[in-house]
């Protein structure tokens, strides 16, 4: 099994790079907790690609995105 845990990362990864369209995250701040983001954890909205800390904070997100405003993050920081 450990062997296989290799492949199933770079699996997780192509494919969230297929749905992930245009590019890196619009934030570098979790909008639900303030925390750092993660890439893996995004999706894409009418703003860009918004990112998360967690999973947790995604699907947070998702049901109700008007309750956390996305603060994008500075250009070339
Ligand atoms: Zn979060």
């Amino acid at each position: 099994m450990k062997t296989l845990l290799p492949c199933l990362l770079l699996a997780i990864v192509a494919i969230t790079s297929v749905f992930a369209k245009g590019g890196p995250a619009i934030n570098d701040k979790c909008p639900v907790d303030g925390n750092a983001v993660r890439i893996i954890y995004r999706i894409f909205t009418e703003k860009g690609n918004v990112a998360f800390c967690c999973v947790d904070c995604m699907s947070l997100y998702e049901k109700e995105p008007s309750r956390y405003p996305v603060v994008p993050k500075k250009p070339g920081s």
